[in-house]
C-alpha cells in the first residue's frame, strides 16, 4: 500500500511538471459506474454480445436482434454515473492541462462528467444515440426505442430510409478516420501520456500510447491487471483507478 501511495505521489508530480497531458481510457475506468466489462467473466456482454456489423447489414432479423440486445444491456447501466477517475480527468481537462480524452468506451461517461464532447476522442464510437449509416444523420434512443418496442420493427432514418444503427464501431466496421487522427495527433503532442483501464491489447488503438512514447512523451499507466505495455512505460500503477485517480478530483467537482 505504501508502494502504491509513493506512485501516487509520482503520477502527481509528473501531472504537475507536465505541459500537456493526454489521457486514454478503457473498460476499466466504467467499472467503477457500474459499466460491465466486456473481458471480464460473467460479463452480461457474453449474453448480450454486440452483433458483428456483416451480420447487422445483413437482415432485418439480425438488427431487430441487435437491437434487443442493445437495449437489454443499456438497461443494465442506465444509472451508471462517472466514476473518481472520469471526475478527476474532468478536473484536468477543466485545468487547462488535458487537451483531450481518447477513448475505447462507448458509454458517454467523460462527457456525463463534464468534460466538453468536442475534447473527448471516441475510438469505438457512442452507444448513448444512433445514426443513419446513409446520411449520418443523429437520432435519439428515447425515440427509436417506443417505437421498436410497439412494432418490433428496427430503426430506419426518416430522412433518407437508411439503415439506424448505434452508433458505436461494432466488429468488423471501419474505424473512425477522424477520430483516430485526432488520437494520434493528440498522442503526438503530449508529454505525458496516461492510459487507464485498458489492457492495451485492441489494435490499432493500442498503439496510441506507443506512439506518443516513442513521440518523448512520459508513459503512466494505470491499471488492475498487467497490460502487454508494463515494460515499456515510466510508471506502472497496478492499482483501482479510482484511489489513484482521487486526489485529481480537486474542489471543482
Ligand atoms: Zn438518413
Amino acid at each position: 500500500m505504501d508502494d502504491l501511495l509513493a506512485q501516487i505521489e509520482d503520477l502527481r508530480a509528473l501531472v504537475e511538471g507536465a505541459r500537456s497531458v493526454v489521457a486514454f481510457t478503457g473498460a476499466g475506468i466504467s467499472t467503477e459506474s457500474g459499466v460491465p466489462d466486456f473481458r471480464s467473466a460473467g460479463s452480461p456482454w457474453l449474453r448480450h454480445p454486440p452483433m458483428p456489423f456483416d451480420q447487422f447489414m445483413a437482415s432485418a432479423a439480425a438488427r431487430r436482434e441487435a437491437w434487443r440486445r442493445k437495449f437489454a444491456m443499456d438497461d443494465l447501466y442506465r444509472d451508471a454515473r462517472p466514476s473518481r477517475g472520469h471526475r478527476a480527468l474532468a478536473a484536468l481537462v477543466r485545468s487547462g492541462k488535458m487537451p483531450g480524452v481518447i477513448t475505447q468506451n462507448i458509454d458517454g461517461l467523460h462527457q456525463a462528467a463534464g468534460v466538453p464532447p468536442d475534447k473527448v476522442v471516441e475510438l469505438h464510437g457512442n452507444g448513448t444515440f444512433a445514426a443513419c449509416l446513409a446520411s449520418g444523420a443523429r437520432h435519439e434512443l428515447a425515440e427509436i426505442r417506443p417505437h421498436f418496442e410497439a412494432t418490433g420493427e428496427p430503426p430506419a432514418c426518416g430522412a433518407c430510409g437508411g439503415i439506424v444503427k448505434s452508433a458505436t464501431v461494432s466488429f468488423g466496421q471501419a474505424m473512425p478516420e477522424a477520430a483516430m487522427r485526432r488520437a494520434q495527433e493528440l498522442a503526438l503532442s503530449c508529454d505525458l501520456f496516461v492510459a487507464l483501464g485498458s489492457s492495451l491489447v485492441v489494435y490499432p488503438a493500442a498503439g496510441l500510447p506507443v506512439l506518443a512514447k516513442r513521440a518523448g512523451a512520459t508513459l503512466v499507466i494505470v491499471n488492475r491487471e498487467p497490460t502487454e505495455l508494463d515494460g515499456f512505460a515510466d510508471l506502472v500503477l497496478r492499482a483501482e483507478i479510482g484511489p489513484v485517480m482521487e486526489p485529481f478530483i480537486g474542489e471543482e467537482s
